[in-house]
């Protein structure tokens, strides 16, 4: 049995199709109400039993565009089932950084704007979207285990499933720094996920001092947003200029000006020893490798993703 992580190990060949292949058109002219594919039986619209034919675990951006697909080809009704760990269907997870996070009276966006597929110019897939097309939403419950040879999975909250087909779609996990050096302590944050936007929220309404670690696209939306709150911003990264993977000198001196004028301070080439706490344990300063500590009351990670 595999369990399941964000990188999942599997033993034996994993039944995944793509709904362009020919296989699926077959099924789809197929005017049989059952099918059989290795003995397993599936009705086409009951999930009155844990047979499913076609799984999706993980209801993030994949997801919901994969549920999109199948409703395409006639697939999805009484055929699909999407195992969550969040509570939410599937949305836009880009949004997060950019209009969850303006300032409250900026209209920030707000589920259900943003669920999949508004961010291609799609429908927005609702979770009324999800029972009209007669797919089942598993909300809240991971996946905690997957038997490839008996093609079933086990749910956090002990549900067992039997499935045809398996799209395993978890994307990945924020890095955190090591508790030890400060990396959970009240008032650091990580974004993957509404959750955690909502918990940063609430860290800006009574933020005076933000230090975001990150020179990338994420780094570089937060600190606008940061400042979009009126807030001291500084942005800490250990290159020599922001975007340094993709942006040549020039450029990236033009988007650092950009901010700067908007009051975004830059610390460059600088690593972090560690975070530090104040007297009510909350983060209350950065140190770095140099010895330099930069006072901040909230601080947000974005090293990279895994
Ligand atoms: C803040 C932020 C901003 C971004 N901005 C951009 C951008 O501007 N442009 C861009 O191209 N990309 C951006 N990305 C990247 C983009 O969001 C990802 O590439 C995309 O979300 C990947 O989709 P996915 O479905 O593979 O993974 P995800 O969207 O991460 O979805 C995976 C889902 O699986 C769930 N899951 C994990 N394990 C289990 C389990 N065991 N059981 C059940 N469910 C599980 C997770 O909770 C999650 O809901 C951004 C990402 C973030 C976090």
């Amino acid at each position: 049995m595999a369990s399941v992580s964000n990188s999942l190990s599997f033993k034996h060949g994993l039944s995944l199709w793509c709904p362009q292949s020919p296989s699926l058109h077959r099924i789809r002219h197929s005017s049989a109400k059952n099918f059989q594919r290795r003995g397993f039986v599936v009705a086409y619209s009951s999930f009155a039993n844990e047979n499913r034919e076609f799984v999706i675990v993980g209801g993030g951006n994949a997801a919901g565009y994969a549920a999109r697909t199948f409703v395409e080809h006639g697939m999805a009704d009484g055929r699909l089932c999407i195992v969550s760990k969040e509570a939410y269907a599937p949305y836009e997870r880009p949004a997060l950084t950019k209009g969850y996070l303006f300032p409250l009276d900026k209209k920030p966006a707000r589920l259900p704007g943003f669920h999949t597929c508004v961010g291609s110019g799609g429908e927005r897939q609702t979770p009324e979207w999800y029972k009209e097309k007669g797919i089942e939403m598993i909300y809240q419950d991971p996946v905690t285990s997957i038997d490839i040879e008996k093609q079933t999975l086990i749910t956090n909250s002990g549900k067992l499933l039997k499935y045809g087909s398996l799209i395993v779609a978890t994307g990945c996990t924020a890095s955190r720094f090591p508790e030890k050096i400060g990396g959970y302590l009240p008032g650091v944050h990580y974004i993957r996920d509404v959750a955690d936007a909502d918990a940063l929220i609430s860290s800006l309404e009574k933020a005076k001092k933000v230090v975001v670690v990150g020179g990338g696209y994420i780094g570089m939306e937060v600190a606008a947003a940061a400042v979009g709150w009126k807030l001291d911003t500084t942005i800490i990264f250990p290159e020599n200029h922001l975007l340094q993977r993709l942006f040549t000198p020039s450029l990236a001196q033009r988007y650092e000006q950009l901010y700067q004028q908007n009051g975004v301070k830059f610390v460059k080439g600088a690593s972090i020893k560690n975070l530090e706490a104040g007297s009510d344990g909350r983060v209350a300063a950065v140190k770095l490798e140099d010895g330099s500590t930069i006072d901040a009351d909230t601080v947000i990670l974005l090293p990279y993703d895994q």
